[in-house]
Formats: structure tokens, C-alpha cells, sequence
């Protein structure tokens, strides 16, 4: 048998009839460049999100850089982010010279909330926390902590669209609690397009203009530009399928749910050796955009030699993150004296299996019996 990580090609078969529709409607209207589908998009975005307006845009490293660019931090500012991502998150901070600060991360991959206060400067303008493979931040002591400080939120929900979390005594989408929320449809998040798409959406009227203005070559009226922005677009095609999917976001994120549930039970019996994700029932909604596990007690030659072998016998599997952000080359000089000890363990330790909404119940079977064959 052979298990891939994702498989968009039996997604898409499934859904053929109205993605072929709505891309055809598309084509044949030659509307390319904000056509009907975007404005739709956005307005059915908002409404699931329950915010009040949703900017699309390229992409999620744009929809990072965008949000950056519109709450006018200062040069040389800090942002906070975590050590445990996709470059995207410190890139957009530091493209724009604003210095990213990485904090450690726990044990379930999400910054660590208890050791955040301790990165808080003056120059601290923003947090970026990310719903790391689809788990909620714990967004409640987030707020609380950039309340306290003055400091602004950008949740990084590219890998969690869908997912949940308590404030206020309310069940919330994730990404809607900050300031400004941030997502990417690429084509393996949870809800994606056919090629670079993204989004940022506020509840802040001015904001959200702000944002549109940006991410239109800074202009709020044409060739009457008033700030430096970027060209950053969602494509109509993109996003008359992203409409499609929309429809069905809820039923894929319940069937990884259920996978992650059924990975549990099959893996439960080897826990002296890997931890498994906690699966929440009531606290969060956890919408596994990844199924990671740690090996509890591998090193990094060790924990590839278990990649390769599962690869041997037919499944896939990847490392999020090989190398943490304050150890990649690009930050590493000015994080030279800097240990964060979880997010240093986990990136030689972790490893993510096939995780995707067509994933049969056999093939779960079958990785989780490969998976006691090759951990040692
Ligand atoms: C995918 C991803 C991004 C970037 O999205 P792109 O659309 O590829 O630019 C940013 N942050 C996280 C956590 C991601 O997983």
C-alpha cells in the first residue's frame, strides 16, 4: 500500500463537477482580475468567520506582510513571534525591518503563552502567534498579555481556518480574536485554491480600508495613490473555487478530526515511546492541518532513519520544522545566544503523518502498523 500526505487529485475528482462549473463560469466570463467570485468570496469568508470584513489577497506571506504594513509600527520594532513555523511568519516582520523575536514553544507545538511576558519590550509593537497544524494558540492569556502591554495581535491562520477557541465565554473561530487575522489557501492548507491565494480580515472599518488600500498599490481611489503599498490579488478563478470549498470546510476539518481520533487509538498503545496530539473534545477546536507526533527519546539521525523506513514500506511522511527560526541561517547570527530548548528538541524529534480529508480508514490502519514496525 502506498499512503501520501496529502492527495488533492481525489479531492478534486470528488468535488469535479462544481469545481470544473465554477472555473468554466469563470474562464467564459473573462473576468480575471477581481471578477464577481472575489467580492462573493470575501462576503462568504467574512460571514463563516464571523467578522465583519476579509481582505483576499496573493497569498499568506502577503496577508502576513499586509497586516504588518497597516498598523504603521515604527522601524527597529519588535515583533513576537514563535520559534516553531514556516518562515513566513519572521519574514514579513523582518522584510519590513522590524526585528522578530522568537519564543520557545510547549510541548504541543504552539508558542509557549508563560514565557512571552518575559520577550515584551518597549520596542514590542505585535504579537504573531500561529495555530500551529491546525491547534489553537492559547489565545485567552494572548490577549490578556497584549492588552496589558499595549501591543497589537496578528494570528497567523494558515493552517487553521476552521478551527476554534473559547474568549469570553464564546466559541470562536481562530484568527478573529487578535487585531488582524491572516490565512493562505495553498493548496494543502485546509481550505484551499488551486494555486497562491490568501487573506486578511478585521473587524476595524479603518483597518480593513487600510489594508485594501495596501495591498492595491496604495490606492484607496485609482491612480490616486496615497501610500506605498503591493499588488496582491486573489485570482478570480481562485476564488470561485475557493467558494466551493468553502461549502465544505466544516465536513473536511470534521474528517481530520475523526483521523486524528482514530491515529490516537491505533498509536495509543506506543506512547512510551512517541507522544500523540491530545485530542480535545469541549476546551478547542483542533482542526489537524498536521497529525505530528514526538518521538520521545530519538535522536535527529534516528528519527530520519524512521522516515526513511516508513518510506520503505509505502508512506509518507514530513518534518515541521527541520530547523526552527532562530536557527535558520537567515536568523541565526542574531539569535547566536539564544536557547530554546523545546522547539531545538522537537525539530530533530518530530514527525508528521498522512493527514488529508480522502485518507480511508485501511490506510490509517496501515500507517499506524507501520508505524509500531519502525519505531524503535
Ligand atoms: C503556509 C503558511 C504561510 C504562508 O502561506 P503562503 O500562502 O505559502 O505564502 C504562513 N504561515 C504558516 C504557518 C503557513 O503554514
Amino acid at each position: 500500500m502506498k499512503v501520501d500526505m496529502v492527495d488533492l487529485k481525489a479531492l478534486h475528482t470528488r468535488l469535479a463537477n462544481e469545481l470544473d462549473n465554477a472555473i468554466m463560469d469563470v474562464v467564459r466570463s473573462g473576468a480575471y482580475i477581481k471578477g464577481p467570485d472575489v467580492h462573493k468570496f470575501e462576503e462568504e469568508l467574512a460571514q463563516y468567520l464571523g467578522v465583519k470584513y476579509v481582505i483576499s489577497c496573493g497569498n499568506g506571506t502577503d496577508a502576513l506582510q499586509l497586516a504588518l504594513m497597516s498598523l504603521n509600527i515604527p522601524q527597529g520594532a519588535e515583533i513576537i513571534t514563535t520559534a516553531q513555523s514556516f518562515i513566513a511568519t519572521a519574514e514579513a516582520a523582518a522584510l519590513l525591518g522590524y526585528k522578530p523575536v522568537f519564543v520557545d514553544v510547549k510541548d504541543d507545538y504552539n508558542i509557549d503563552v508563560d514565557k512571552i511576558e518575559a520577550a515584551i519590550t518597549n520596542k514590542t509593537a505585535a504579537i504573531i502567534p500561529v495555530h500551529l497544524f491546525g491547534k489553537p494558540c492559547e489565545m485567552g492569556k494572548i490577549l490578556q498579555l497584549a492588552r496589558k502591554h499595549k501591543i497589537h495581535v496578528i494570528e497567523d491562520t494558515a493552517q487553521a481556518l476552521g478551527a476554534e477557541y473559547w474568549i469570553d465565554g464564546k466559541m470562536v473561530k481562530a484568527g478573529t480574536a487578535g487585531t488582524i487575522g491572516c490565512t493562505s489557501f495553498f493548496p494543502t492548507k485546509n481550505l484551499a485554491c488551486m494555486g497562491d491565494g490568501g487573506a486578511v480580515w478585521t473587524d476595524n472599518e479603518q483597518l480593513a480600508r487600510r489594508l485594501r488600500m495596501l495591498a492595491t498599490h496604495g490606492a484607496e481611489k485609482k491612480y490616486h495613490n496615497t501610500a506605498i503599498g503591493i499588488n496582491s490579488r486573489l485570482d478570480t478563478i481562485q476564488a470561485a473555487i475557493l467558494r466551493v470549498k468553502l461549502r465544505y470546510l466544516d465536513e473536511f476539518n470534521a474528517k481530520r478530526r475523526e483521523i486524528a481520533k482514530l491515529y490516537n487509538e491505533k498509536l495509543s498503545d506506543i506512547q512510551d515511546k512517541i507522544t500523540l496530539p491530545r485530542y480535545e473534545e469541549e476546551e478547542i477546536k483542533h482542526v489537524y492541518h498536521q497529525y505530528t507526533i514526538t518521538l520521545n527519546s530519538a535522536s535527529k539521525e534516528q528519527r530520519d532513519t524512521i522516515c526513511e523506513r516508513l518510506k520503505e514500506r509505502g508512506v509518507s511522511s514530513m518534518v515541521y520544522f527541520p530547523v526552527a527560526l532562530h536557527k535558520l541561517p537567515v536568523f541565526s547570527e542574531e539569535n547566536r545566544y539564544i536557547t530554546l530548548l523545546n522547539a531545538e528538541r522537537l525539530m530533530d524529534s518530530v514527525i508528521s503523518l498522512p493527514m488529508h480529508t480522502e485518507l480511508s480508514e485501511e490506510e490509517i490502519e496501515y500507517v499506524c502498523q507501520m508505524v509500531h514496525e519502525v519505531v524503535m
